[in-house]
């Protein structure tokens, strides 16, 4: 049985989200680490984070993928921002820490006019800083729909950034929105698009999956998620990735905003479309 699982709101605590995935027949979830379109972060709660991870192990469940702060770009031109990100994705790992063995996930930053090679450079200096830590958390880089000057709208990129970093510890999320809207079509040639992350980034760096539908064609670069069916990947899609083999055993993460019971309802596809 796949992991999966949707965003939740971490407002009630670790356990609470625990408890709210089960409820929706989640065995995965994700939440933002501190508020995404700022940065405050919430007090560390390590009794709660026990809890949650012990009610997790009872039930199963697949690794966690917790989502970093939009905000949170650590190639941004103004070095007093990039220095106060960097302590930002430092103080996240340090935090997931009590959530031992879990992912945290992150969209790599925007260089906003520096150029690819520069960003990537600033983003290389970041990681290697954050990781000689050795938190018990896998980070892994968001592959990206390309809009504007962000980084990771293609997998050479996601490559430059893990042989900067040089670290075992550093995965992938594959987001099917934002591959699709970079250009890489899962829709005709899903086999063509997981050949090519393999060869260009190496299939065992991928560690989880954001499943969202795309409201653009291929290559538009917007990333603007739909609802599962609601866009152009549509339902077929989403059967051949959750059936496909070499996709097994990762952790799918529903993220386009919804209510509960509609996290729901498009679980329960996806476990329909698995059993197929
Ligand atoms: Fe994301
Ligand atoms: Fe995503
Ligand atoms: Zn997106």
């Amino acid at each position: 049985m796949g992991f999966f699982g949707c965003h939740l709101s971490s407002s009630g605590g670790n356990l609470k989200m625990v408890e709210t995935a089960l409820s929706i027949d989640a065995n995965t979830f994700a939440f933002f680490t501190r508020n995404p379109r700022g940065s405050h972060a919430k007090t560390e709660d390590p009794k709660d984070a026990m809890a949650a991870c012990s009610l997790m192990r009872d039930s199963g469940f697949g690794p966690l993928v917790a989502h970093g702060s939009y905000t949170m770009n650590l190639c941004t031109a103004d070095s007093d921002a990039r220095i106060f990100a960097a302590g930002v994705l430092q103080d996240d790992l340090r935090r997931m820490a009590l959530l031992p063995g879990n992912y945290y996930n992150f969209h790599p930053g925007s260089h906003v006019g520096q150029g690819v090679e520069r960003g990537i450079g600033q983003i290389v200096d970041a990681l290697r800083a954050a990781l000689t830590h050795k938190y018990p958390v896998t980070v892994l880089l968001e592959t990206m729909a390309g809009k504007g000057s962000e980084i990771g709208g293609d997998f050479s990129q996601l490559r430059a950034i893990l042989d900067g970093v040089g670290s075992d510890d550093l995965g992938v999320c594959l987001d099917t929105c934002h591959v699709w809207d970079a250009g890489y079509d899962i829709v005709q040639d899903l086999d063509g698009v997981i050949h090519e992350f393999d060869r260009v980034i190496g299939l065992s760096r991928l560690k989880a999956l954001h499943l969202n539908d795309s409201k653009n064609p291929s290559s538009s670069k917007k990333d603007r998620h739909a609802c599962l069916g609601d866009g152009f990947l549509g339902l077929e899609t989403f059967r051949n990735i959750v059936k496909h083999p070499k996709l097994k055993g990762i952790p799918m993460i529903l993220e386009t905003p919804n209510e509960l019971p509609g996290y729901q309802r498009e679980i329960s596809i996806l476990r329909k479309l698995e059993a197929e």
